[in-house]
């Protein structure tokens, strides 16, 4: 990077999966309300607090942001520093880089509400917040902080002085919340219409849109797993193999359900669940060449569900699967005979 003579930067990361308008939105209005001179878009190659899933490689969403802000080229700059850099993108090493060009004042770490009340898990997150000041804006569905004990509590360590829009860091940093206009657009929800065929112009720039039909980025699984049946009579054999309990198997495609088909087990541990799951996305991944298009609870091994499109599967801690009853949900659909499979 050039050493460069400018006053205020922003920094603003995300996985842009795919790059939406609360994206441009963002860097845009808190760009105009800061004054910032220039704010460098740096999608991550691989967010650490989330877990892959199948849809567009690294470099088409770089190229999505490229082409979702080129019309504001005058103040953005899109930087592909950490999809070269590859790895879990862990931000204390994007601003350890910029630190070399910019003094911690300038800096400027642009994130949404949402990303704010997780912040003090992110790595060295205390040494962010000598690196640069945060900017934190509104998102349709989050609070910003009333008072202090609304802060993350890694933050609250922190505070110098509190105003409800500007804190004093004892860092010397600061950080200020931001109201801007909502825009009502999630990635993860994105992903899910465009999958289903549903109308995203709302939530995407023509462009973007058009860059991702040309190269059908999130195409259903259907075109990779030609036989959804078949497909889980396979994964009900491989959850088996890996000594799960209480499996169960339902064919929901005379019911109103979110997929036709669906798998349910146990393991014995948080361990065991989150192990099984690991697992099985792995041999799925090598024997049809996809990953889930939903992910959730694979860390702490409670509820995982793998969510494979026409298949959606619950991995449960066998003793939270009680609580949950979810068996209940399935029993007008048919439930598939899996005993041949257990007598193997
Ligand atoms: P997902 O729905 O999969 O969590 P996302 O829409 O939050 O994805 P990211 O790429 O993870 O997209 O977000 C990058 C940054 O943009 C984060 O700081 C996030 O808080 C912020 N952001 C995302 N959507 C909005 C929005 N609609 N309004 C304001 N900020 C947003």
């Amino acid at each position: 990077m050039e050493k460069q003579s400018l006053n205020k930067v922003g920094i603003f990361g995300g996985s842009f999966n795919p790059l939406h308008l609360g994206h441009i939105n963002s860097v845009i209005s808190v760009a105009e309300k800061m004054s910032l001179e220039k704010v460098f878009v740096i999608p991550a190659y691989q967010n650490p607090n989330k877990d892959p899933v199948d849809g567009p490689s690294a470099n088409e969403r770089l190229k999505m942001a490229e082409i979702g802000f080129q019309p504001y080229l005058d103040f953005v700059e899109v930087v592909d520093v950490e999809i070269q850099r590859k790895g879990n993108s862990y931000t204390i090493d994007t601003l350890n880089m910029y630190a070399e060009h910019f003094n911690a004042e300038e800096l400027h770490l642009i994130i949404g509400a949402d990303a704010f009340y997780g912040f003090d898990r992110w790595k060295d997150y205390q040494e962010i917040l000598k690196k640069c000041n945060l900017v934190v804006t509104s998102r349709p569905g989050m609070q910003l902080p009333f008072s202090q004990k609304d802060l993350p509590k890694g933050i609250q360590d922190f505070v110098a002085a509190f105003d409800r829009n500007y804190i004093e860091l004892t860092t010397g940093r600061h950080i200020e919340f931001i109201r801007i206009e909502d825009v009502d657009a999630s990635a993860t929800d994105i992903r899910k219409k465009l999958r289903n065929g549903l109308r995203v112009e709302k939530f995407l720039s023509f462009e973007v849109e058009n860059f991702i039909k040309e190269n059908e980025l999130y195409k259903p699984l259907d075109s990779r797993i030609s036989d959804f049946r078949a497909f889980t009579m396979k994964v009900a054999e491989s959850l088996w193999q890996k000594s799960c309990i209480g499996l169960r198997a339902f064919d929901l495609t005379d019911i109103e359900a979110p997929s036709e088909y669906t798998i349910i087990c146990s393991g014995t541990s948080s361990k065991h669940v989150s192990s099984m799951a690991n697992l099985l996305i792995q041999e799925i991944k090598n024997e049809y060449g996809v990953l889930p298009v939903g992910l959730e609870g694979l860390r702490e091994g409670r509820w995982v569900l793998l969510d494979y499109g026409s298949l959606i599967i619950h991995v449960f801690y066998d003793y939270v699967r009680q609580e949950y009853g979810l068996e209940n949900l399935w029993k007008e659909g048919k439930e598939i005979d899996l005993t041949k499979l257990k007598d193997k």
